[in-house]
């Protein structure tokens, strides 16, 4: 289907034409939001995102699912230190 969604690859086809094959990009792993590092314990898998509980598809920390952990500490102790000042 054709749709800016999706990815265009342009396919030679067996008579010898190229062709443009629209591909779907699939779901997009959850990244952080200052580092764009991948973040872990959030699952990407379309069938395991429906179901499940919450509690089971981010980490329950603070942030959890869009900080990852070492951006998360150093926001701690940034905001800890500029609390001390005051
Ligand atoms: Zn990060």
């Amino acid at each position: 289907m054709r749709s800016r969604s999706k990815r265009r690859v342009s396919v030679r086809t067996p008579g010898g034409t190229t062709k443009v094959h629209y591909v779907s990009l699939g779901h997009l792993r959850a990244t952080c939001y200052i580092c764009g590092k991948e973040l872990n314990g959030v699952p990407w898998n379309e069938k395991i995102i429906r179901g499940g509980a919450k509690s089971w598809k981010r980490p329950e920390r603070m942030f959890g699912g869009h900080i990852c952990h070492s951006c998360l500490s150093m926001l701690l102790k940034l905001s800890a230190r500029a609390s001390l000042k005051v």
